[in-house]
């Protein structure tokens, strides 16, 4: 599992995004995970308790929010899921595509007090 080690690098980002700022406190942090990316949402909720203890987001909530792993079909254009449709264009059955989303991992918004 190297969600921790993850989550310890984005905390040590948002705290000195934080300090550069003059945040004290953060309520809310937003990350954004693409479903292809190789970070399990599940294990970052997991971890977090611990990536947090002691420091500046000790108090925050995390949200994470899942970004759909979509292709468009190089044969017909089609957008589609990559996951719910096993990697193939549920439209003509081809399984060649332009990756256009979900693999991203990225700290969307850091709300203040
Ligand atoms: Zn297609």
């Amino acid at each position: 599992m190297h969600e921790l080690g993850i989550m310890i690098n984005v905390v040590n980002s948002i705290e000195k995004i934080a300090a550069e700022n003059g945040v004290t406190k953060v309520e809310t942090l937003v990350l954004q995970v693409g479903e292809l990316s190789p970070v399990v949402p599940h294990y970052l909720e997991a971890v977090y308790p611990a990536a947090v203890d002691g420091t500046l987001l000790q108090d925050t909530r995390l949200e994470i929010e899942v970004i759909p792993g979509n292709a468009l079909c190089r044969h017909c254009g089609t957008e589609f899921n990559l996951v719910k449709n096993n990697k193939i264009c549920p439209d003509c059955g081809q399984s060649e595509w332009n990756l256009i989303s979900g693999t991203e991992f990225l700290i969307k918004e850091i709300v203040a007090c």
